[in-house]
C-alpha cells in the first residue's frame, strides 16, 4: 500500500542503515585484516578416548582485532560467507594450519610429529570449483602430505546438493585427505547416501554430548550415531566434552575419539606445544 510505502522509509532508515554500516566497515576492516595478517589459528586437541593420546587437533580461526581484541568465529566467519571473503580468508586457513603441522612434523618432538590437522570448510569453499587446487598448492608449497589433513563439512552443506556433494568428496577423498562430518545429527543426513559418501569420520554435535549422561533421548540417539559409525566402518567422534561423566559415558559407549574443553579449551600454537609436553611428561 502506497501511504505504507511511504512511511516505511522513516521506518526502516535506520536500523537498516546502521547494519548496513556495521557490515560494510566489517567488510573492509576484514580486507585489511588478510593483509595485515590479523587471523591466527588456535588449535583444539582431539584426543582417542581409551588411551587420551592427542591424535589430532581442529584449527579453528580467530581474529587479532587491533582495537576489539580476540574476536571469536561467530562475529565475523558469517559475513565473510555473506561477501565472498571467506574464499581468501578460508585459503590462508587451509594454507597456515598446513604449514603450522608440517612445523610440527619437522620437530621431531614426541607427541607433535604424528598429528593430523582438521579444517573447517565453509559452504562456500566447498563448492568452489578451485578448491581441489587450493588444497593441492597449500599442501605443495609447505610439504605437507594429504594424509595429515582433514576437512570438516557439516552434515547441512553436505546434504545441499547431493550429486555435486558426491563429485567433490570423491575429488577430495582420491587426493588422500580425511573427510568428516561436522556437527553430525543436527541436519537431515539420509542413511542411505552416507553409505555412498567417501567420508572418514561422523562427528557428533556438541548439544548431544550436552545431555548425553541426564536424557535418556540424547543418549539413545549418540549410542545409535556411534553404532552405525561402526558399522560403516567409520571413526567417530563427540565434541564439546566438558567431565569425565561424559568422557566414561562415551569410553562405555566405544566413541574413538572426544574433543572438548574437558581436556582442553582451543589453543595458540605454543599452548598447544606446552599442553602436548605436559602430557608427555605426566
Ligand atoms: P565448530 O566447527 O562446531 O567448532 C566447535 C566449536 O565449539 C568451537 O568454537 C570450539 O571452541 C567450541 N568447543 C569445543 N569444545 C567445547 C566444549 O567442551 N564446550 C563448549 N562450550 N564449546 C566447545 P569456535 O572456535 O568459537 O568456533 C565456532 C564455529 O566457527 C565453528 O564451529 C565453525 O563452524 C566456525 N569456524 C571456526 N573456525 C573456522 C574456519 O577456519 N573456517 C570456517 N569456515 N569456519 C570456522
Ligand atoms: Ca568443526
Ligand atoms: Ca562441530
Ligand atoms: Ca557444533
Amino acid at each position: 500500500v502506497k501511504s505504507e510505502g511511504r512511511n516505511s522509509y522513516q521506518f526502516f532508515k535506520p536500523s537498516i542503515q546502521r547494519s548496513a554500516i556495521n557490515r560494510l566497515s566489517l567488510e573492509s576492516a576484514m580486507r585489511k585484516a588478510i593483509e595485515r595478517d590479523e587471523f591466527v589459528l588456535h588449535y583444539q586437541p582431539q584426543v582417542h578416548t581409551h588411551t587420551g593420546e592427542v591424535l589430532g587437533m581442529e584449527a579453528l580461526i580467530r581474529w587479532h582485532h587491533p582495537e576489539k581484541g580476540m574476536m571469536p568465529p561467530f562475529h565475523f566467519i558469517p559475513v565473510a560467507e555473506e561477501t565472498g571473503l571467506i574464499a581468501p580468508i578460508g585459503e590462508w586457513v587451509v594454507h597456515e594450519a598446513c604449514r603450522q603441522t608440517k612445523a610440527w612434523q619437522n620437530s621431531g618432538e614426541a607427541g607433535l610429529t604424528g598429528l593430523k590437522v582438521a579444517v573447517n570448510l565453509s559452504a562456500r569453499q566447498f563448492s568452489d570449483r578451485e578448491l581441489i587446487a587450493k588444497i593441492r598448492r597449500a599442501l605443495d608449497s609447505v610439504g605437507l602430505n594429504a594424509n595429515a589433513l582433514e576437512m570438516e563439512i557439516t552434515e547441512s552443506i553436505i546434504m545441499n546438493d547431493i550429486n555435486s556433494t558426491i563429485k567433490q568428496l570423491e575429488l577430495l577423498s582420491e587426493m588422500g585427505l580425511d573427510l568428516a562430518i561436522d556437527d553430525f545429527g543436527t541436519g537431515y543426513s539420509s542413511l542411505s547416501y552416507l553409505k555412498r559418501f567417501p567420508i572418514n569420520k561422523l562427528k557428533i554435535d556438541k548439544s548431544f554430548i550436552d545431555n548425553v549422561t541426564n536424557s535418556n533421548d540424547d543418549a539413545k540417539i549418540v549410542a545409535a550415531i556411534i553404532g552405525l559409525s561402526h558399522n560403516l566402518n567409520l571413526n567417530v567422534i563427540c565434541e564439546g566434552v566438558e567431565d569425565s561423566d561424559q568422557h566414561n559415558w562415551l569410553k562405555t559407549h566405544n566413541c574413538n575419539q572426544i574433543q572438548g574443553y574437558y581436556f582442553s579449551k582451543p589453543l595458540p600454537a605454543d599452548e598447544f606445544e606446552s599442553y602436548i609436553r605436559n602430557k608427555n611428561r605426566s
